[in-house]
This record gives C-alpha cells, sequence and structure tokens, in this order.
C-alpha cells in the first residue's frame, strides 16, 4: 500500500514557513508516496512544483485548501482558479463539472473553520477525520464518528505547516503509483488508517 499524506502547506500559506524542496526531502526521509500540496487559497506552492527537478519516487499532487463561507475544503488535482469566500455549493458544483476531488478537512476543528455536517454532502469524496494538528483528539472522534454515520470514507492527513510535520500522520491507499490510480482508490474506499493515527478511547469513555 501506499503512504500518502493529502494535506501539505508551504511558505505560500500565512501560517507555514516550510519551501518546496523541504517538504519534498522531508516526504522522502519518510518514505512518504504522495504528497499534495495545499495551501490556504493560493497555488503559489504548486506553481514551484514545476520550477524544481522532482524526484522519481514521490508522487506530488496539486491542490488547495479553499476557505468557503461554511468552511474550509480541499480540493485535489486541479488548478482551477476558486475565489476565497464563495459558497461551499458552488464549489462543489464547479467541482463535479471538473471531476475534482473533495475532502472536508478538520471538519469539527475549533481553531478553524471545518464544514461539520456538510460533509453528508453527496459531492464531497472524503472526510479528513485525522487532522495532525488536534493534539486533543476531540474533534478528530467528533469527524471519525460523523464519517461512520454519514458512510463516508475517512481519511488521515497531517496538515503540515512546517516540513517536520510532513508525513506524521498519513493513509495507506492501495493504488498504483500514480495520481489518477491514488485518487480514484480514494473516492473507492481502497484505504487504511493506521491505528497508531486513531483517536484515543478517551473520548467515547466520556461518551462523546
Ligand atoms: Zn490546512
Amino acid at each position: 500500500m501506499l503512504k500518502v499524506d493529502l494535506h501539505i502547506h508551504t511558505k505560500y500559506s500565512f501560517d507555514s514557513k516550510s519551501s518546496i524542496e523541504e517538504i519534498i526531502e522531508k516526504a522522502i526521509e519518510r518514505k512518504l508516496d504522495a504528497v499534495a500540496i495545499t495551501d490556504h487559497n493560493s497555488y503559489e506552492g504548486c506553481l514551484q512544483i514545476k520550477q524544481i527537478e522532482l524526484p522519481k519516487n514521490l508522487i506530488i499532487i496539486p491542490g488547495i485548501e479553499l476557505r468557503t463561507k461554511e468552511g474550509d475544503i480541499l480540493l485535489l488535482n486541479t488548478m482551477h482558479r476558486f475565489e476565497k469566500g464563495l459558497s461551499l455549493f458552488k464549489v462543489l458544483e464547479v467541482a463535479q463539472k471538473f471531476r475534482i476531488i473533495t475532502i472536508a478537512p478538520h471538519p469539527f476543528a475549533i481553531t478553524q473553520p471545518g464544514i461539520k455536517d456538510f460533509i453528508k454532502l453527496e459531492e464531497i469524496n472524503a472526510v479528513e477525520v485525522i487532522n495532525g494538528r488536534d493534539f486533543f483528539g476531540r474533534a478528530n472522534y467528533k469527524a471519525l464518528k460523523a464519517a461512520q454515520g454519514y458512510k463516508k470514507i475517512g481519511i488521515a492527513c497531517s496538515d503540515a505547516h512546517s516540513a517536520d510535520d510532513v508525513g506524521n500522520v498519513y493513509t495507506l491507499v492501495e493504488a498504483e503509483q500514480s495520481i489518477a490510480s491514488i485518487l480514484n482508490s480514494i473516492i473507492g474506499g481502497k484505504i487504511k488508517i493506521p491505528e497508531q493515527f486513531l483517536p484515543s478511547k478517551f473520548w467515547s469513555k466520556l461518551g462523546f
């Protein structure tokens, strides 16, 4: 299975300082097979991919973490121009039209806007049930439960804001080494979240 981390920020996000080269270096060190570059409302990091020599053994998927009126949405394998602040529904309509993969990042996070119960929408391909920046694990636990309830595919991502965090959290995908194969497997649920990333049973004991 391939190790993929589909939510990574570069220095072109206001809250990250890492260059694309540092991210690639760390991804290779951590033996990832694929990463997605998903800056906040920007493709600047993705544009850098074209400027540098790419390693043969790492697939890089261009994408974006777009702030919509309803919350953040990850759009993968695209560089389609979207205005920040559009309605989620409009973005999903365009995504459907251009076959852009849609993932709901950190849907129940407190510190970042998530789209919460909109994850049930048919146009949402997968839900980030494990976000590497949820240090207490409560929002992840809620996301996992909600995704199970709505029968949505759940994936795990680092949401790295520094190269050091790249691959801290990842998803295993049963796919061939191509962007299309990886994304098809995600939509088809041919994935596995390693046990060590799943939220602590602590939350279920408290009755959440
Ligand atoms: Zn993010």
